[in-house]
């Protein structure tokens, strides 16, 4: 961190499709709501704040949300309402800036330091987006954080969430970052966090107090090195506004080359299981897959293709990554990379109406559960295990 420090704004919506929800339909308003329930793809696209009081959460499978919160308001998503409120707030933050990157339809991080003279400071600027964001919606709400650096800026719009307005000041990071627990660091996994409490780091300031060496011990070289940066709030990544949202990827370097196609097909399917997981985190499926591969000498081939029906599961991501596979000529050639990512994204609709039509109604675990038997019976059980996922 050096020179001037930049003004960067994290903006997210509160509840997204939820709210959407309840704005078109006021008599939802209070109630617990969940948004999601499609039962082959059962999985929580978004819920209110008050299924989240029983531990509802978005990403959680259907049947696991109702047994948290039986009496929750089961709504199908309406992507095309969601993709409206997402360009009219797209539009807003563009008003004060061009640095803004999308990370989904209802977040983005803006650079919004060289706009202080025509807007004012960073503050002046989130309470104008805060305001722009309810009125041109008719009355949605978000939460902004405002910092230094993108990483904090994060953290402060999820701190105090919703409707809330979170400024960590310039240099204060370290003081602002250090009661928080490690679980808010930006990579820290459950598994990661349970290593972290099991030696007695359980704040972000512990973090702070800790050697790098014995963090390095803990968590190897690359991690610690990030996650002990971090701690103190040093993220100097640039807010990239081409980046908006338009593919989902994950890719992965290898340790040694690999040799040929056959050993590409595991790391290939870990891949599509991480875009699958966070498409179905955003509510989104993917209209077309693209495969990546750097071989040894760094040069790289892609390979894209189209899908005949939108794309939500790990399997379908995988059939078309493999076909893509075969079609690039790898016998004897040594991969050093390869990655796949998804495009032409857009928000879940309700695919099979009928089908759809039994989760709204059914509100019990356990007479979702016979619908899900019964699908089950139809398609075969695996699709149902891979709904439940990760
Ligand atoms: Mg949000």
């Amino acid at each position: 961190m050096s020179g001037t420090p930049r003004t960067i704004l994290h903006v997210d919506m509160d509840a997204f499709y939820a709210s959407v929800e309840i704005r078109d339909d006021p008599s939802l308003a209070g109630k617990p709501l969940i948004v999601g329930g499609h039962p082959t793809r059962g999985v929580v696209l978004t819920c209110s704040y008050e299924a989240r009081k029983f531990g509802v959460r978005s990403a959680m499978s259907m049947f696991e949300a109702l047994q948290r919160c039986p009496d929750a308001t089961v709504v199908p998503p309406r992507g095309s309402a969601y993709a409206t409120a997402s360009r009219t707030l797209f539009d807003l933050l563009h008003t004060f800036t061009p640095l803004v990157e999308g990370l989904s339809l209802d977040e983005a991080f803006l650079d919004v330091t060289g706009s202080a003279r025509l807007f004012g400071d960073g503050v002046t600027i989130a309470r104008q987006i805060k305001a722009g964001i309810e009125r041109a919606t008719g009355g949605l709400k978000a939460s902004v954080g405002v910092a230094a650096c993108k990483y904090v800026a994060k953290v402060c719009s999820d701190l105090r969430k919703p409707d809330a307005l979170v400024v960590c000041p310039p240099g204060e990071e370290a003081a602002f970052l250090a009661p928080l627990g490690v679980e808010r660091l930006f990579g820290v996994g459950p598994k990661t966090a349970e290593r972290l409490h099991a030696r007695g780091i359980r704040t972000i300031g512990d973090v702070q107090q800790r050697s790098l060496e014995e963090l390095v011990r803990l968590l190897g070289e690359d991690s610690a090195a990030h996650f002990h940066a971090l701690a103190i709030g040093d993220d100097d990544r640039e807010v990239e506004p081409g980046r908006d949202a338009k593919s989902i990827g994950s890719e992965s370097t290898f340790d040694r080359d690999l040799v040929g196609p056959e050993p590409l097909r595991e790391p290939i399917l870990r891949h599509c299981e991480e875009v699958a997981r966070r498409l179905r985190a955003e509510g989104l499926s993917a209209g077309a897959l693209v495969l990546k591969v750097k071989r040894a000498d760094h040069s790289l081939v892609t390979r894209r293709s189209v899908a005949t029906v939108p794309m939500l599961e790990a399997r379908e991501l995988y059939d078309l990554a493999l076909r893509l596979l075969d079609k690039l000529d790898l016998r004897r050639v040594r991969t050093r990379l390869v990655g796949v990512s998804a495009s032409a994204l857009r928000p879940i609709e309700p695919v099979q109406k009928e089908l759809f039509a039994d989760t709204v109604e059914v509100k019990r675990p356990r007479a979702l559960g016979a619908v899900i038997d019964a699908i089950a019976g139809k398609f075969g059980d695996g699709a149902i295990r891979r709904a439940g996922g990760r």
